[in-house]
């Protein structure tokens, strides 16, 4: 679905859903870099999975809320392959807390990594694809950023806070050709999700039309097609994928 010859950057890629996303943008002539902060074993099987579908791949560690980090890693990045054409902020973290018990470190190192987190590979991200005159960014919010959930207030104020930064950044570089969109999915079936307690699963399973929680390809699939050259007029964009769980 991904065009050849681009190259990409997905964070938090050695599991879950980021690793699908990466898998899915692979293909003959992209180049991935998989970022991840730990799991760095299973970031280079994810290296080996995209070389098996004739891409190119390399494990790239840092953590995003470390812009100092991040800024390192987008510019070898650039030096190596000569440029960023897609960045898929996926790395994002759960401590869940009650509000009169959240720690500020609870607050902080949530809103660090999923919020700062972005900002940070966005701003290190955007300018190789202004100068390109081209880029593709998704940013992976969440439906709890846009419909609130108890216990999750740090992580839902973060994945609140990706939307206002992902409409801005697609006002400030659409004339550079550059799309800037946001998919927040429901609840997906990955290692982040399987900790949560049955009865939380039961009680998320009642809410959802579908009847059934998603797969990490189901998110993968939009973000490849936003990716693609083919997305090229849709920016500033929130995309649900929640089997029906919330419908805006
Ligand atoms: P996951 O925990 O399985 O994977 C997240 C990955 O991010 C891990 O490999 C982790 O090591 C990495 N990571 C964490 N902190 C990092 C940092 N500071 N720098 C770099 N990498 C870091 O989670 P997942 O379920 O695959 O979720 C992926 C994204 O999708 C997250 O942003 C999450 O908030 C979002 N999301 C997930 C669901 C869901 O139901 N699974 C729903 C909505 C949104």
């Amino acid at each position: 679905m991904t065009d050849v010859n681009r190259v990409a950057l997905v964070t938090g890629a050695a599991r879950g859903i980021g690793r699908v996303i990466a898998l899915t943008l692979a293909g003959p002539g992209m180049t991935v870099y998989v970022n991840d902060v730990a799991q760095l074993e299973e970031a280079e099987a994810v290296c080996r999975e995209i070389e098996a579908k004739g891409g190119v791949a390399a494990v790239l560690p840092f953590d995003v809320s470390q812009a100092a980090q991040v800024d390192a890693g987008v510019g070898a990045i650039v030096k190596e392959s000569g440029r960023l054409d897609i960045l898929v902020n996926n790395a994002g973290i759960a401590r869940d807390q009650l509000l009169v018990r959240m720690k500020e470190d609870d607050w902080d190192r949530v809103l660090g990594v999923n919020l700062k987190g972005a900002f940070n590979c966005l701003k290190a991200a955007a300018r190789p694809m202004i100068k390109q005159h081209y880029g593709r960014i998704i940013n992976i919010s969440s439906i709890v950023g846009v419909m609130g959930n108890p216990g999750q207030i740090n992580y839902a104020a973060s994945k609140a806070g990706l939307l206002g930064l992902t409409r801005s950044a697609a006002r400030e570089l659409a004339s550079r050709k550059i799309t800037v969109n946001a998919v927040a999915p429901g609840f997906i079936k990955t290692e982040m999700t399987v900790a949560l307690p049955s009865k939380v699963q039961e009680e998320m399973l009642a809410q959802i039309p579908l009847q059934r929680f998603g797969e990490p390809e189901e998110v993968a699939h939009l973000v490849a097609f936003l990716a693609s050259d083919r997305a090229a007029y849709i920016t500033g964009q929130v995309f649900h994928v929640n089997g029906g769980m919330l419908m805006v």
